[in-house]
């Protein structure tokens, strides 16, 4: 997973360490980054949901470390591809979002099974996460 950066060499995908307000510590965040000219960019699909996160946090957060991988499906598939020691490359990232989003569609028979609402709603939610990032 890479792109053009504006200096012309590559910007790679990468998960970075976010750091907000000298506190709190966003770990886990798809960015794509350039090793020459060192720009990061957050990746577009979870900017709307790291937003929603600072936003929560605020001006002055207590000090912690969050898993950005909890808050955005996109973020776990990238770290699961890590764990298993798989590039992030277009083929191995394809292959590990439609392994996520069958364990989440498992789920959401089970779900829909005992009837509860709210967790229907939130695997939902996650399962539209994982197709946005293809749209953004
Ligand atoms: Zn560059």
């Amino acid at each position: 997973m890479s792109k053009r950066c504006p200096c012309g060499h590559v910007l790679n995908l990468t998960l970075r360490t976010v750091i907000h307000a000298r506190k709190a510590s966003i770990a886990n965040v798809p960015v794509y980054t350039c090793a020459v000219c060192g720009r990061n960019e957050v990746f577009p699909g979870v900017r709307a949901e790291l937003g929603r996160l600072v936003g929560e946090l605020g001006s002055d957060p207590p000090l912690q470390t969050i898993a950005f991988e909890e808050r955005h499906e996109w973020a776990k598939v990238l770290v699961d591809l890590t764990i298993r020691k798989q590039p992030m490359q277009a083929g191995a990232v394809a292959r590990q979002t439609e392994e996520r989003m069958n364990e989440l569609l498992d789920l959401l028979l089970i779900a829909s099974k005992i009837g509860d609402e709210a967790w229907k709603a939130e695997l939902n939610g996650r399962l539209s996460q994982l197709s946005a990032q293809y749209i953004c």
